[in-house]
């Protein structure tokens, strides 16, 4: 009889963690990043993995970026990678849209992983190259009337938060724009201070310190309520801006291919729920706009059962706009 290999591996490491030969991890753990290095799903990773180790026995937590296709890349990596408690995703708010993006996604979001807890929630904001003839908001619209058929909107890829946030812009103004695709928004952020794309809708863990320091120009931020962040405090809500409604905030979750033993799994979420209390984690994310999600969401069945409520949101509002990919 032939056993299926993820269910060996699963038996293996669930008799290891529970005969307690060898405590769990031996070694470093690979968390994989589905968008590229320096943009901000991978500096909440490079970040947490700091603070993670300490729930970890002190083993290194080794960032790989997997980007590509709107972070679905990197999903289906760790989708089909062995169930052996040394393979995680941290991913986004492009767990719950690809499937409603993708006819034909390599993995089925709520079967092919084991859900370890959600990490925190990040606002958005609209910001722009810094030679754009725009100071404002409402400037911002009137170029944007005045160059229709000419601008270009970066973004990571079909699936990304920038990818949802551009689309739900496009659709409020109804103004369709070109949009420039890359492996992460560490790349589009390049090329928009370079001057070679126009706008872009990003995670304020990413567009913070370039708004702060005037590289970029910061518009509006995408959440119902101003930031309190000071480098974002001035930026006004698409809500207050004509955009009625107008609201999303991303949020990361950490998961593990399915399989993963569940002494694998709680382990690695009572060391989440450790990270997540760390003083200096949390003052960091706070720095960057971003917000550390409380005991009760952290638990796996509390994350799961949001990521299908965030797939049911965000699923006909995408199907509408008509946008697919292969
Ligand atoms: N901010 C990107 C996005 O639009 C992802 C990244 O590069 O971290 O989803």
């Amino acid at each position: 009889m032939k056993f299926p290999y993820k269910l060996l591996t699963a038996l293996a490491v669930a008799s290891v963690a529970t005969l307690g030969h060898a405590a769990y991890p031996e070694k470093a753990i690979t968390l994989v990043v589905p968008f590229a290095a320096g943009g901000p799903t991978d500096k909440v990773a490079r970040d947490l993995g700091e603070v993670l180790r300490k729930g970890l026995n002190n083993q290194t937590v080794l960032i790989e970026n997997v980007g590509g296709a709107g972070g679905t890349l990197g999903a289906a990596k760790v989708a089909k990678a062995s169930p052996d408690g040394y393979t995680f995703l941290l991913h986004h708010i492009g767990m719950a849209t690809a499937p409603a993006l993708y006819r034909r996604l390599p993995y089925k979001v709520l079967e092919d992983f084991e859900f370890v807890g959600m990490v925190n929630e990040v606002p958005m904001t609209l910001i722009g190259r810094p030679s754009l003839p725009a100071n404002n908001y409402g400037e911002l619209v009137k170029w944007l009337e005045a160059n229709k058929g000419k601008i270009n909107l970066a973004n990571a890829g079909l699936g990304a938060a920038s990818h949802l946030c551009g689309l739900l812009l496009q659709q409020s103004l109804k103004i369709d724009m070109t949009t420039v695709p890359y492996k992460g928004t560490a790349p589009a952020m390049t090329d928009l201070l370079g001057g070679q794309v126009d706008i872009m809708c990003d995670q304020t863990t990413n567009t913070t310190p370039q708004i702060a320091a005037g590289k970029v120009k910061g518009f509006a931020v995408s959440t119902l309520k101003p930031l309190s962040t000071p480098a974002l405090a001035g930026l006004p809500t698409l809500d207050s801006q004509g955009l009625k409604g107008f609201n999303v905030s991303i949020w990361h979750g950490l998961y593990a291919p399915k399989g993963t033993p569940k002494a694998v799994v709680d382990q690695m979420n009572a060391a989440l729920r450790m990270a997540l209390k760390d003083p200096e984690f949390i003052k960091r994310q706070e720095a960057l706009g971003a917000v550390v999600v409380t005991d009760a969401r952290l638990a796996p069945a509390e994350h799961k059962k949001f990521v299908e409520a965030e797939i049911e949101k965000w699923g006909p509002a995408i199907k509408a706009a008509g946008q697919y990919a292969d």
